[in-house]
């Protein structure tokens, strides 16, 4: 901020604002980027005591502390401190590696990013931290699940594929009387709609790489941290040598910005065309949690102020290839993973194949939706000829 506002300001002014010190920027909006590793000290006396604001490029730039100064500001005053990471899953590891060593036990719900499932149940396993999936919708009974080992919960709401929200503060409460920390994967409704750290999470992970970057072009990740795990984790980071590269950190805090009136336009064309899908005779079951028929609104609408533009449907029972003509036809969606960029994007995905903890049956073929920023109407009428090609081929 150039001056200190003398009023407290709200999200979308912070949003502005955070992170900008235009006495370092020589006046320009915008921070330098710097490409950086050596720091050249003035005297050898300097030099021994570390006499210098920066000490070496990974241990920190005006580019790098400009985006964590800003993504902190909006995290608000329950954040300690923000690691950045080079993506999404690398600041999900890192989070856990952060708080987890041989021999501790960890509680992860089911419907967890698939990469998350299988960090997990490969390096984790290796190492010697044992996981148990729990039901999302498991709430306080979570305490049931605990060991005397238990370090850590990890919690993910909605979840990214099948949509059920968690009763975070609920789980927060059990893992802190049980001595643990709680996790969470906050990149659907971003710290704009769930608040995670005020609902206690200790750290909250976003994958920067969908809404934060928002135009499919970096790989980005950060976690934030409450005062209790904020060293745990500043220590990890930067004993394994961890850092993001300049341009994408620039990047990230160009698209910081604009988050919110993206993350506002994104979560309302999507819950229209959600809503659409509603009264689709093709359309089952619509997974979107701030629809009044989803079995996790109560929660959502309990603790989220928003969301953003990512959903999933079950089609009523039809042939595979019938959901493919479906797919193939659309013009304006694209077939591709992630999301949180610009453009439309749909998946076919089947949480069968992995889920342990819970039975995963939708009734009928499953698709997952990103609603980009281009007119709902002509995402529609992309839809229509989706169906046709569907109702042809079935
Ligand atoms: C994409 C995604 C990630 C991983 O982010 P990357 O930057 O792709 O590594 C983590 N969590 C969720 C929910 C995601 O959708």
């Amino acid at each position: 901020m150039s001056k200190k506002p003398s009023t407290p300001i709200k999200p979308d002014t912070l949003l502005v604002n955070a992170g900008r010190d235009t006495k370092m920027s020589h006046g320009f909006i915008n921070p330098p980027v710097y490409h950086a590793s050596t720091l050249l000290y003035p005297t050898a006396e300097d030099q021994v005591a570390h006499r210098s604001r920066y000490q070496y490029g990974r241990r920190g730039t005006p580019t790098s502390e400009a985006l964590e100064d800003a993504l902190q500001a909006i995290e608000g005053e329950s954040c300690a401190g923000v690691a950045l990471l080079p993506s999404g899953l690398a600041a999900i590891t890192s989070a856990l590696l952060a708080v987890v060593g041989a021999g501790d036990h960890i509680l992860v719900t089911d419907s967890v990013y698939r990469p998350t499932r299988t960090f997990c149940d490969t390096i984790l396993k290796r190492m010697g931290v044992e996981t148990t999936y729990y039901d999302p919708s498991i709430g306080a009974g979570i305490a049931a699940l605990f060991k005397p080992n238990t370090k850590a919960v990890f919690t993910e709401a909605p979840g990214s594929q099948s949509f059920e929200v968690q009763d975070i503060p609920a789980i927060a409460k059990v893992a802190h009387e049980k001595g643990a920390l709680v996790l969470t994967d906050n990149t659907w409704a971003s710290p704009l709609y769930f608040r995670a750290l005020d609902k206690g999470v200790d750290l909250s992970i976003q994958a920067g790489t969908k809404y934060i970057g928002g135009h499919s072009d970096i790989m980005f990740g950060c976690v934030s941290a409450s005062a209790k795990a904020v060293k745990q984790l500043k220590d990890y980071v930067y004993t394994t040598g961890l850092c993001v590269g300049p341009d994408d950190m620039f990047l990230a805090l160009r698209g910081l910005r604009t988050l919110s009136v993206r993350m506002k336009r994104h979560f309302e064309s999507g819950l229209e065309i959600a809503r659409w899908f509603e009264q689709r005779p093709e359309v089952l079951r619509v997974m979107h949690p701030a629809l009044a028929s989803d079995p996790g609104h109560v929660l959502w609408k309990r603790d989220f102020t928003g969301g953003c533009g990512l959903f999933s449907i079950a089609l009523k029972p039809v042939d595979q290839k019938a959901v493919y003509a479906f797919m193939n036809e659309l013009q304006l969606f694209g077939i591709g993973y992630s999301w949180g960029g610009f453009e439309s994007l749909v998946i076919s995905f089947d949480c069968d194949e992995y889920r342990t903890a819970t039975k995963w049956s939708p009734g009928g073929p499953t698709l997952r939706f990103h609603i980009g920023l281009e007119d709902p109407a002509d995402l529609i009428a992309d839809l229509e000829r989706g169906f046709a090609a569907l109702k042809a081929a079935g």
